[in-house]
């Protein structure tokens, strides 16, 4: 293991509302909550149940939940969200 996890760093957020898409590069010490679309200026904000806009609306996962994803110890995934139905 030399090399560290392919993160990728750029997403693409696509507005639901004018289709804008535009590509942002992604902090990663933070989620990004709010976005605010070029488009048409709308603030866009993530799903609920998702951490960021990236999660919601954009075509890669914002990289703590990649890092999930690429199973830093094999974790078993929890269905344990902030939300319970
Ligand atoms: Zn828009």
């Amino acid at each position: 293991m030399s090399d560290a996890e392919p993160l990728q760093l750029q997403s693409t957020i696509t507005c639901p509302h004018c289709a804008e898409a535009r590509t942002e590069t992604m902090p990663t010490d933070a989620c990004q909550v709010f976005y605010e679309c070029q488009g048409c200026q709308t603030m866009l904000r993530p799903h609920e149940g998702d951490c960021c806009v990236f999660c919601s609306f954009g075509t890669v996962a914002c990289p703590p939940i990649q890092e999930q994803q690429y199973g830093k110890g094999k974790e078993e995934p929890t269905m344990n969200g902030p939300y319970h139905e």
